[in-house]
């Protein structure tokens, strides 16, 4: 069985952007505040995965930085003990004002996730106008120390495939780390943005003829199945994630819950594993360790991303 350390929570399924690969807006049904877990909840089940063994967390969505009081509960996730990191994953419109005190209140690091640097075609691809917001919010992201601060991007044939130069160009102007990220089925629009998945060795050779080879194994924190690699010169680095061309599961050391309290110890499980109703129920602790342990166990040696209709939506399961 893998070694799970990682947990990824999503602190809610709504989202201020409505990318086209993601569509949160085209939800049938949005959680209930009803349905939501409270902050208290929520720190209390990452506190039971830190006994597991988790020792870092990364907070996304939905959008996380929409939640209310989301400040207060970094702070929160800071004060449990064996959690040794608190990362998270945003689209940056609210970044800016809220950088700093994300810090402050202990927050690691940051991964934001921007696929073009055209505004124009921002537009096209989030249904918002929000490109200069972000840039702002990946500026005062290094400025208040979320370090390292990751670019997330999605290339889709014939949107934005023609700007990986652009991208690879940010890499010697800040320390910033940009990933390319393939895009993967599973959601509602698998059908419709399958085929424009670009694989990643695709977009490696096109970097590697634009500047030579990449150097191979750059340090770069983080806990996932990126691999980094600098060109020549440069400050940032890149890293890739082939989701869709590779297979990792042999490492995987994450397990993921969302803002209703399902627990998903695969992208591809076909069903999550519900913890709310312990929750709401406050059973003891050592219930939860019981039900945790029980759905740690299910996780998957092999994803079956060919084999099944995936359910979980990235949008509210936060990627
Ligand atoms: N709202 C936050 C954001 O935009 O980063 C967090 C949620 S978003 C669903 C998390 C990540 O999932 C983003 O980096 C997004 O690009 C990625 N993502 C969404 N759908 C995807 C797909 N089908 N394949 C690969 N990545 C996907």
């Amino acid at each position: 069985m893998n070694k799970i350390n990682y947990l990824r929570l999503s602190v809610t399924d709504r989202c201020n952007l409505n990318c086209i690969y993601c569509n949160p807006a085209e939800k049938e049904k949005f959680l209930h505040k009803s349905e939501i877990l409270s902050y208290e909840e929520m720190a209390r089940i990452t506190k039971i995965f830190s006994m597991l063994g988790v020792n870092k967390v990364r907070i996304t969505g939905g959008e996380p930085l929409i939640k209310k009081e989301i400040v207060k509960f970094v702070g929160m996730l800071r004060d449990i003990k064996a959690i040794d990191e608190i990362s998270m994953t945003t689209n940056g419109t609210h970044l800016k004002k809220l950088a700093k005190d994300l810090k402050h209140a202990g927050l690691d690091r940051i991964n934001i996730s921007l696929d073009t640097l055209q505004a124009e075609r921002f537009e096209k691809i989030t249904g918002t106008d929000g490109f200069h917001d972000v840039w702002d919010g990946i500026t005062a992201s290094m400025e208040a120390g979320l370090s390292p601060t990751k670019l997330n991007v999605i290339l889709m044939k014939g949107i934005n495939d023609d700007e990986v130069d652009d991208f690879i160009d940010l890499t010697f102007r800040y320390p910033l780390i940009v990933r390319f990220i393939e895009y993967f089925p599973t959601n509602r629009r698998l059908k419709e943005y399958s085929g424009n998945t670009i694989t990643n060795e695709k977009v490696k050779g096109v970097i590697i003829n634009a500047y030579g080879e990449l150097k191979e194994g750059r340090d770069v924190i983080g806990n996932g199945p990126a691999r980094y690699y600098q060109v020549n010169g440069a400050v940032g680095a890149v890293g890739f994630i082939s989701s869709f061309s590779d297979n990792f599961c042999s490492a995987c050391n994450r397990i993921r819950i969302d803002s209703s309290g399902m627990i998903y110890p695969c992208l591809f499980t076909k069903e999550g594993y519900a913890v709310r109703h312990l929750l709401k129920e406050n059973v003891s602790d050592e219930v939860l360790l019981q039900f945790i342990t029980g759905v740690i166990r299910e996780k998957p040696l092999h994803n079956k991303k060919n084999e099944c209709e995936p359910k979980v939506e990235m949008s509210s399961v936060g990627g």
